[in-house]
């Protein structure tokens, strides 16, 4: 499972189109949109701007198989806003995932507390988007150690090769 991380497109150092489907993998992104929840954007919207996302990592050869969004504010203390583990089980339920094989790639120490929530296996950091901001905070620290790396592309090149 790869989190979707922004400025770091997966495709673009993968080799053909697919590559990693016809390993066995699957690409989910799992999002918080609190926008949505704070009246500032509508669902459809965002599921628009989901859907434009998911287009441009397709035409630049790459693959999102679904995308599940948390469209609640903090203040509604809903089960799928990261860090909670709503979404992961979600998409864990609806594609038959592993989670304990599977790995999700974030921004945010959110994200890697969702996936050691739900039990992904490996829960990675990456220092794109938000990452370098959140690395530097004290919480990171407080954390049990997680891998860093600079983008979603050194991440597929350093996981990839030992999934072949
Ligand atoms: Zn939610």
């Amino acid at each position: 499972m790869f989190g979707l991380v922004r400025g770091c497109y997966l495709a673009r150092r993968i080799g053909s189109p697919g590559s990693l489907k016809g390993h066995g993998l699957q690409n989910h992104c799992v999002t918080n949109q609190s926008a949505v929840g704070r009246g500032i954007l509508k669902l459809a919207d965002a599921m628009l701007l989901n859907d434009r996302l998911v287009a441009e990592i397709a035409a630049a050869g790459g693959r999102v198989d679904d995308v599940f969004v948390c469209p609640h504010a903090p203040s509604e203390a809903c089960a799928c806003r990261k860090p909670n583990p709503g979404l992961i089980i979600k998409a864990a339920a609806r594609h038959s995932l592993d989670l304990e094989k599977s790995i999700l790639v974030g921004d945010a120490l959110t994200d890697l507390q969702a996936g050691r929530n739900a039990g992904v296996g490996q829960n990675i950091l990456v220092r794109t988007g938000r990452g370098a901001t959140q690395l530097a905070l004290p919480e990171a620290s407080q954390m049990a150690p997680f891998p860093v790396f600079d983008c979603l592309s050194d991440v597929v090149n350093f996981l990839y090769p030992a999934l072949l």
